[in-house]
């Protein structure tokens, strides 16, 4: 059994399934008023029908959503499969999904959208899976999870590119065929998985294509090949998921160090600004020095041109006193003319 917690959220408005007649979903929510219960029907069949369109697989039969207002409404097993951090899980061998409403949050990856594709797709694959030649093939958690939140557009637990960074620099990833029955308990060590999961679908998507990856799948359940290596490279002889996982690890060591950059953008750029912000107050600090510089030349010039026309005045006073009485002129006038002459 399957239990993929994730989480929900805000109006439940699904965008698509406006017609209840060609519902497929039958709802257990015996406690929410009518219009409640039909605005989550509404999403759960858009949702299903978003995770048939991205696993390429029709499911069916119909799919239960169990919706409870609180997580303490369950009981026994129903109850005790939340964890502190679950919104919803899916039962994929049942085609069932459980909610609770209390869990959900305004925004990815907790919002009622995310959460309602996360667990259909894990209904799909589920479905998927019925085709298998026996029950010892069934889809690695690894891919079930991948998928997920590849499909739902929201990464799990808020795992983050830097920690899958460090991780593949000091080569402490874990590897795929840990993750293929089950995921760690331990809290860090499942948020990480969740982000392995989630990232290396994502590169698989761009270098392998969805195409392949499911064909690859298909062909391993139906007992075309002996493993999911083997059924890849049957398609592409040039890939399997184990070769995939080692190029994973190298683009992760190099571009999760752009991706740590970009995340941390805005601390990069103070600290880029800082030098700038020196020099740019360096060049303030010299350019109000040379002002001031130019401000003191320029009153000590002042100065010594006033006391230039005091002793000319003071001397034309001293060589003929009666000048001043009789001649028209203007002694500081001529101090002016005296010192332009200068
Ligand atoms: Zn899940």
């Amino acid at each position: 059994m399957l239990l993929a917690p994730s989480c929900g959220g805000s109006t439940g408005q699904g965008g698509m399934g406006d017609d209840s007649a060609a519902s497929r979903i039958d709802m257990d929510a015996p406690a929410l008023s009518s219009e409640l219960r039909q605005s989550i029907e509404r999403a759960a069949n858009w949702a299903l029908t978003r995770a048939e369109e991205s696993i390429r697989h029709v499911v069916g039969r119909r799919v239960l959503v169990r919706c409870r207002a609180r997580v303490d409404d369950y009981l026994g097993d129903d109850r005790n499969a939340f964890r502190s951090w679950t919104v919803a899980y899916a039962r994929p061998e049942r085609s069932e999904l459980v909610l609770a409403l209390d869990r959900l949050r305004p925004d990815p990856p907790d919002d009622l959208e995310s959460v309602l594709v996360h667990e259909m797709v894990h209904v799909v694959l589920g479905d998927l899976e019925r085709s298998a030649i026996d029950d010892t093939r069934v889809v690695p958690r690894w891919l079930h999870e991948g998928l997920a939140q590849v499909v739902a557009g929201s990464r799990y637990l808020g795992g983050d590119d830097e920690s899958l960074w460090y991780r593949a620099k000091t080569d402490q990833l874990m590897s795929l065929s840990s993750l293929t029955s089950g995921f760690p308990n331990d809290d860090e060590l499942l948020r990480v998985a969740y982000a392995q999961s989630s990232s290396f679908l994502a590169w698989l998507d761009g270098r392998v294509g969805r195409d392949e990856i499911l064909a690859a799948l298909r062909s391993w359940l139906h007992g075309d090949a002996v493993n999911l290596d083997a059924a890849l490279a049957n398609l592409d002889p040039q890939w399997s998921f184990t070769l995939a996982e080692g190029l994973w690890a190298e683009d992760l060591k190099t571009f999760g160090l752009f991706a740590l950059l970009r995340n941390s953008c805005f601390n990069v750029l103070i600290l880029l600004a800082l030098p700038l912000l020196a020099i740019i107050l360096y060049k303030r600090f010299r350019r109000e020095q040379r002002a001031s510089a130019r401000l003191d030349r320029w009153e000590a010039d002042e100065e010594r041109r006033r006391l230039a026309r005091i002793a000319i005045a003071r001397r034309r006073l001293e060589a003929d006193p009666l000048d001043i009485e009789f001649v028209d002129s203007d002694p500081f006038t001529d101090v002016e003319t005296a010192h332009d002459d200068v």
